[in-house]
């Protein structure tokens, strides 16, 4: 952290940080130490109030807003161009504390690569001060945040792009606090989200707080060491032909293959689809690449010869034109995927 806050960069990530949460930095020097406000230690373009002799000794980190009985949102934002191991091109840290009745009492909007330094956005934190935590409130706020930075074009975007940022981070951090099913922030949900938030914000994977976690169970980890068969599915080589003739016999023949399942062989109905309409088990036609034809259990040791003589099953096959989409990629998704 030392080094990261005394380069001083305007797009140091940790600065916008410390600036949110009122850190204070401890300078010390052979002649005694002080106490300052991070807001105090950045002067200009890397520029830092150390002075010669000094080095910076600890950051201390406020947490006194429970006791003084406030909720705290808070959270930070980063928008590079890699999504990893790279530099910001802004990066936004935002702290709200609301009293009992959802007001607001103390703001903090810091951000990092919108000036020559990490600074706070003073007059929206003036402004909020005192108004209550809703959409209104954004809305005339995001007004005033537009006209706090005149950030720099560069190769990282350009002063526009980054103009936007200011305004769009902080909306997103009102948004996501105001999710329920938001990890961050202390989050209850003060409000209803409007249709239009809702469809700008992205959506957690299904399972994603699990594989975190480490909760979520692995079909592989349960099988481990298990007398267990295992399947290898024989798979189409063509996006789309139909199967002319069909014969397992000669894997059912080959040493150590228990059993070869055809589509005739599933119980219910050859179909994983969730509109029904995926043939589980290619009988008659391939329906797109790699489509499983049949199944052999457990698979053969593998070589060249023993995955020819398992594909020798399909071996007469037509091929056919591949089906395209006769409709837009979206419309085709939109009629496919469940409704949001
Ligand atoms: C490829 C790459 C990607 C990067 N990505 C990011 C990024 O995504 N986000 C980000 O924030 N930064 C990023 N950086 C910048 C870099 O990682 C930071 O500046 C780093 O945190 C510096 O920390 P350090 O401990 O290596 O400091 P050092 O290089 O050891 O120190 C930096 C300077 O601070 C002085 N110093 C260090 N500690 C103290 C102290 N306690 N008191 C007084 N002076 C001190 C040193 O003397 C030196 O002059 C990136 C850098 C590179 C090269």
């Amino acid at each position: 952290m030392g080094g990261n806050i005394v380069t001083a960069s305007p797009i140091g990530d940790s600065a916008p940080v410390l600036l949110a949460l009122d850190a204070r930095v401890i300078l010390a020097s052979s002649k005694g130490q002080r106490t300052i406000p991070i807001d105090e230690f950045f002067l200009a373009y890397r520029k830092t109030a150390l002075q010669s002799g000094e080095i910076l000794k600890a950051i201390v980190v406020p947490r006194s807003h429970r006791q003084a009985g406030l909720r705290r949102y808070c959270e930070w934002f980063k928008v590079s161009r890699r999504r990893e191991m790279d530099i910001s091109t802004v990066a936004g840290c935002f702290r709200i504390d609301l009293d009992p009745e959802g007001v607001i009492r103390q703001a903090r909007l810091a951000f990092g690569g919108v000036a020559l330094m990490p600074l706070r956005a003073r007059k929206a934190e003036e402004a909020l001060l005192g108004q209550p935590w809703n959409e209104e409130t954004i809305r005339d706020i995001s007004s005033i945040l537009a006209g706090e930075f005149t950030p720099i074009s560069d190769v990282r975007g350009s002063a526009e792009y980054r103009s936007k940022l200011v305004t769009n981070l902080f909306e997103k951090f009102y948004w996501e606090m105001n999710d329920p099913s938001s990890p961050s922030g202390e989050t209850t949900a003060l409000l209803p989200i409007s249709k239009s938030a809702a469809a700008s914000r992205s959506t957690p994977h299904e399972s994603g707080h699990k594989h975190v976690t480490g909760e979520a169970i692995y079909t592989d980890d349960q099988t481990a060491g298990k007398p267990v068969l295992e399947i290898w599915p024989v798979c189409s080589p063509h996006a789309r032909a139909r199967i002319l003739t069909r014969d397992a016999s000669v894997a059912r023949r080959m040493p150590g293959v228990k059993a070869v399942l055809l589509a005739e062989d599933i119980p219910g109905v050859n179909d994983s689809g969730t509109k029904n309409d995926e043939v589980l088990l290619a009988d008659k036609e391939v329906y797109y690449h790699s489509h499983p034809r049949r199944l052999v259990v457990p698979p053969p040791k593998r070589s060249l010869s023993n995955t020819n003589r398992c594909r020798r099953f399909f071996l007469s096959n037509k091929r056919l034109r591949p089906e395209a989409f006769t409709t837009s990629p979206i419309a085709f998704a939109a009629a496919i995927l469940p409704k949001r």
